[in-house]
Parts: C-alpha cells; structure tokens; sequence
C-alpha cells in the first residue's frame, strides 16, 4: 500500500514549530520577526498567493507587510522601495511576488534586495551560494519537497533522482539539493529525448512542469517515491498535480497529492526563512 505524503499535516506541524521559535526570539531579542512582500499590479494568482503569506505570518506570529503598488509603478520606484526595505532594521524578510509586469526587468529587482533579506533565495548571491552548497535560505518549493522526504525518512542517497522541469524557482534548485543529499540527479525538459526513458529509472521522481496528469503509471518505475510540484487544472476544471494520481498510486511506495502534498509546504518554508532570516540579523 502506498504512502500518501500528507504535506497538509506537515505543514500543520512546522508551522507550530515555526511559532514556538518565533516566541523564543521574542522573548530573547524583544521584537518580532517581520517579512515585507511587494506586490504589483492586480494579477488574481498573485493576489491570493499573497494573502495566504499574510494569513500564514499571522498564524506563526510574524509580522507581516504587504505593500501594493500600481501596475505602472516604474522600475526606479520599486527599486527604491527594495532599497529603503533593505535600510529598515524592523525588516528582516523581503518578498517580491511574481510575475512582475513586462516594463519591469526581474532580476534587477530581485538582485536588489539585500541577500539576507531574501527570503524567496532567487537572488543571485543566494543561486551561487546554494549553488556551492554554503547557504541560509533555500527556495521554498524545493525546500519543502526535501523537508517532505526527510520528515517521511526517505533519503535521496545512492539513489536514481530524476526531476522533471529546470526552471530558476522549482527545477534547478530541486536538481541541486537532491545532488547536495547525495542523490544521482538527471534533469530533464522539453527538449528531452525519450522522457520516459529517464523517468521510468526514478528512485524519486520529482515533477514539476505543470501539465496536468502528464505522469502517467507507465513512466514510473514500480515503488518509486513521486513528489507532484505541478499544480494545474484538470480538464474537469478540479485542481492536480503533473503526476496521475489515481493511475500511479498503485505503483508507486509513497506520492504526494495534489492539493496538500507540497503546496502547503511553500508558504510554511517562507515563514522558516523569514525566521532564520530574523535570527541571524540579531
Ligand atoms: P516553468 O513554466 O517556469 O517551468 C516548467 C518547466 O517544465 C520548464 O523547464 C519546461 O521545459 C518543462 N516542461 C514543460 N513541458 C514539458 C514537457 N512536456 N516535458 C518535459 N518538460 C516540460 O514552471 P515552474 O517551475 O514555475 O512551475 C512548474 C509547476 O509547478 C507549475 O505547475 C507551477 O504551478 C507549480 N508550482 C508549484 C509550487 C508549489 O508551491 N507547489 C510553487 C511553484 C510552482 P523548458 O525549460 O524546456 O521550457
């Protein structure tokens, strides 16, 4: 019978962790660990993804911020904002929420933000240092998936990793924490020859491409590990994962649903960051 990796329970479970550690740190330093998000423009996605940052914080006991500014707002202007942010004390984590608008160059913006307030860990000081395994954040969603696979006691070690999707955010940074736990990592995209080939090798298969069911039972290997990052719509409208749920669970050793598998666990990853953040600016 395969495992259901609850990453809603997890994620229930940290945060409570999360909260315990933030009264600590106010009872050691008399303040409050605080995260600033920017967001521009009215983009619906964006918008909900930054109330349940701010819902989140305030379950933890983090100070939260959320700065809206209009979709026109010029470069020039959010960058001042960054650096006015970066000179506040009170500030300990900054967030940029994505997709910015066109006229807006992304990384100028996230290359500004002081890297020991980036919490989000895209800025190129925290990619490099990621890169050489010597860091204080990591980007939440693979964060998460690696906080899921310790918390589960599956460990990446000697085995077949394959990660489908090799973007800045999910991919990449996914590749790299599994290759830093020992993992033997093969990436792979749309350009990829055979895919199937290379997934049906998967010790740990992780997917994140954000195509809907597009894992099917037939490109995994029997009592893999699955971790779903996509989450997309169904042609029935309901939400899911990249993986087919329903077609692999009987195939694989352990998967993560979509909902409550690893999107939980982003937000509470965040609010891990902005805490260690806080910590290490005292
Ligand atoms: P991107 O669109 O930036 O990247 C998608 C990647 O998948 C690209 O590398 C692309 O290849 C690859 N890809 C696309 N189609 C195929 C295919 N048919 N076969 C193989 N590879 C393919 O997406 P993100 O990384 O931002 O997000 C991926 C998914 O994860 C989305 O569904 C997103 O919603 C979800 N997500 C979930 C989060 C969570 O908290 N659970 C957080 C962030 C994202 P190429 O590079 O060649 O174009």
């Amino acid at each position: 019978m395969a495992t259901v990796i609850d990453g809603k329970a997890v994620s229930a479970k940290m945060r409570e962790e999360i909260a315990a550690e933030v009264k600590e740190f106010e009872e050691k330093y008399g303040k409050t660990p605080s995260l600033t998000v920017i967001i521009v423009g009215e983009d619906p996605a964006s918008q909900v993804y930054v109330r349940n940052k701010e819902k989140a914080c305030a379950q933890a006991g983090i100070k939260s911020e959320i700065i809206r500014l209009p979709e026109d707002v010029t470069e020039e202007e959010l960058l001042s904002k960054i650096d006015a942010l970066n000179a506040d004390a009170e500030v300990n984590g900054i967030l940029v929420q994505l997709p910015l608008p066109k006229h807006i160059n992304e990384k100028n913006i996230i290359c500004r933000i002081d890297p020991k307030k980036d919490v989000d860990a895209f800025g190129y000081e925290n990619v490099g240092r990621i890169m050489s395994g010597d860091y204080d954040f990591l980007p939440c969603t693979p964060a998460g998936v690696m906080e899921l696979l310790h918390r589960y006691g599956i460990s990446p070690a000697g085995k077949e990793c394959v990660v489908l999707g090799r973007s800045n955010i999910v991919g990449k940074p996914m590749a790299m924490l599994l290759m830093h736990e020992n993992g033997t990592v093969t990436v792979c995209h749309s350009k990829t020859a055979d895919l199937a080939a290379h997934t049906r090798r998967a010790d740990i298969l992780v997917s994140a491409i954000g195509k809907a069911k597009f894992v099917k039972a037939d490109m995994i290997k029997e009592g893999a590990v699955v971790i779903d990052v996509g989450i997309n719509r169904g042609e029935d409208g309901k939400l899911c994962g990249d993986v087919d749920f329903e077609q692999c669970f009987d195939k694989v050793s352990a998967i993560t649903p979509v909902p409550g598998g690893v999107g939980p666990m982003t937000v509470t990853m965040l609010l891990k960051n902005t805490l260690t953040a806080a910590k290490k600016q005292n």
